[in-house]
């Protein structure tokens, strides 16, 4: 699964859920879905984006989904954030 952005007439990400970055936003994380602040310094590699929309981890430079957290680790996340 990609993101639909090469496809989409909008010049911003729409993951395959439907969400939009206006509408849960997509965020910063990192491989096992841990949201994590967007500081080049930091532990975050540039390209992992989580959907807040529906846990799909996708790297923001190729498109590809690269992994998927459950319901419940998403609602973690989101509660953390
Ligand atoms: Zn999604």
């Amino acid at each position: 699964m990609t993101l639909d952005y090469l496809k989409s007439s909008k010049h911003w990400l729409v993951c395959h859920c439907g969400n939009e970055p206006h509408i849960n936003g997509f965020y910063a994380c990192l491989e096992d879905g841990t949201l994590v602040e967007p500081d080049i310094h930091g532990p975050w590699d540039g390209h992992l984006y989580l959907c807040m929309g529906c846990g799909a981890i996708y790297d923001a430079e190729s498109f590809e989904q690269k992994g998927q957290i459950g319901a419940a680790a998403l609602a973690a996340q989101a509660a953390s954030f």
